[in-house]
């Protein structure tokens, strides 16, 4: 067992701890991060698979998010765009499949005007809306008392309408059903992204890849650290705290510090035993931020068949198991990709099925959208983060109805010699990579200036 001394302490190697590493070393402090996993990265994680590069986790960035673009730029990385030629696929409630082009989903024109009025909505409140502190609207109160679920049929009686809008941030983004968060927090997502146009737009959220993976990313800056920065397999489950220090207890390595950066996912937080017992407030608060729920699906051919038949890949079916596809293929790889995404209860309902009546039912709702030659992929896997030990669902955490207003506004703050961060605390880029740089920025830059103040 090592015992060691640094400045700062943090514990989890994703891209919001490493960040955090990379500013403090820079203002030249001491720092040791306690990593549970054999690998850095957290929620961004790349394996071969089949022979395929598989991204199981994060991957996707928007041109929004600059807090990533400068670490990327820092380092040198580079981007590459999603496939985004030909005409796209929906697939209505009816069974019908129907290509397109244009951002309309080709349904009726007196829905498409409806989810418009919907959208309008709700690129106004966002646009009112502080990111970082979203609970300060004059209609925060009244906004997290609400379902979206039911928020959005107070707005429209048109119930296709108010589903394909729910579905964009319930299924697409919280990875919760609609009537289980509130109309704030699913205002929180879309200010997040600048608006809630942008989150329902596929080319503008779903625009670039990092070369090299977005793990490669959080691999680089951990490569950057240096030696004895960073310790894998090391789960912290006990921290010692103060208003003067902390000591954190990983598997091998003991640190003492002058502050904790805690940056695991929220949900996590009470894995870990404070010693002393955290304030009653904070003890409540985390018990409110709870994961969502996703498979990430992967099915890799041996040609990108869709583009030969002009498609691009992208589809769209509201009331199928797998709700949206896209061409997912890896840089400068000859073969074709396709990425698909099942949410909440359609996930625990996936899991309910043995492999291969999954699997099945799984490709032929790819097969709808493209084709019988999706039934036949070379590699299939899904992306499975609700049985990882250290994240526990997927994408990331909220809060349910009442919380964002109640606890929100605590969330963030320090506990003596503890900080906490993660991007599902972030205000821009919340729950994505963009968030977790942010947010380890942030979190540094107080650090840095309460140990020189
Ligand atoms: P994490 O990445 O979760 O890192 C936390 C780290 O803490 C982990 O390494 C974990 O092992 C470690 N840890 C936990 N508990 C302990 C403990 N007690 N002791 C020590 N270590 C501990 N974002 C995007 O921007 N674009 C996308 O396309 C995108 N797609 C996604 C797809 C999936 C399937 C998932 C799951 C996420 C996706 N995200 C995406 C979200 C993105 O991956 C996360 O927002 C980001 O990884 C969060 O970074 P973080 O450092 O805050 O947390």
């Amino acid at each position: 067992m090592a015992t060691l001394e640094r400045d700062v302490v943090i514990i989890g190697a994703g891209p919001t701890g490493l960040t955090a590493a990379h500013e403090l070393r820079k203002a030249g402090k001491t720092v040791a991060v306690l990593e549970a996993r054999d690998r850095v990265g957290g929620r961004t994680w790349t394996d071969v698979i089949g022979g395929a590069t598989i991204e199981i986790g994060g991957q996707w960035i928007s041109p929004d998010q600059t807090g990533l673009y400068s670490l990327l730029e820092e380092f040198g990385i580079e981007t590459y765009p999603r496939h985004k030629e030909g005409t796209s696929v929906f697939v209505g409630p009816d069974g019908k499949r129907i290509e397109y082009t244009g951002e309309d989903f080709p349904i009726a024109p007196e829905k498409v005007a409806e989810m418009d009025k919907l959208i309008a909505v709700m690129d106004e409140l966002a646009a009112q809306i502080d990111p970082d502190r979203p609970w300060e609207h004059a209609r925060a109160e009244e906004l997290d008392m609400i379902s979206f679920h039911h928020w959005l049929r107070t707005l429209t009686d048109d119930e296709d309408a108010a589903t394909n809008i729910g579905l964009f941030i319930a299924g697409g983004m919280l990875t919760k059903p609609a009537h289980t968060f509130s109309a704030l927090q699913a205002l929180l997502m879309a200010a997040s992204a600048g608006s809630f146009s942008n989150l329902v737009n596929e080319d503008f959220i779903l625009d670039r890849r990092i070369v090299g993976t977005m793990q490669g990313v959080s691999k680089t800056v951990a490569a950057h650290l240096g030696e004895d920065v960073v310790f894998l397999n090391n789960p912290v489950l006990k921290l010692d705290w103060s208003e003067e220090g902390v000591t954190a207890y990983g598997a091998t390595v003991t640190v003492s510090a002058k502050k904790a950066i805690v940056a695991v996912p929220p949900n996590l937080y009470s894995r870990i035993s404070y010693n002393p017992p955290l304030p009653r407030k904070k003890h409540i608060t985390h018990q409110h931020q709870s994961m969502g729920l996703v498979i990430k699906v992967h099915a890799v051919y041996d040609t990108p068949f869709w583009r030969a038949k002009g498609l691009s890949g992208t589809g769209f079916a509201p009331t199928q198991i797998v709700s949206e596809v896209y061409d997912n293929t890896f840089y400068e790889d000859t073969r074709g990709t396709l990425v698909g995404f099942i949410s909440d209860v359609h996930a625990d309902a996936m899991f309910e099925l043995s492999e291969e009546e999954r699997k099945a039912r799984i490709l032929a709702d790819l097969a709808n959208f493209l084709g019988d030659e999706a039934l036949t992929p070379e590699v299939f896997y899904l992306s499975d983060f609700g049985s990882e030990e250290w994240t526990r669902g997927a994408y990331a955490t909220s809060y349910d109805l009442g919380g964002l207003f109640r606890f929100g506004p605590d969330q963030s703050v320090p506990t003596g010699a503890i900080h906490w961060a993660s991007s599902d605390l972030a205000g821009e880029g919340y729950q994505h990579v963009d968030g977790a740089v942010r947010m380890g920025r942030r979190t540094a830059a107080l650090i840095i200036a309460a140990l020189d103040g």
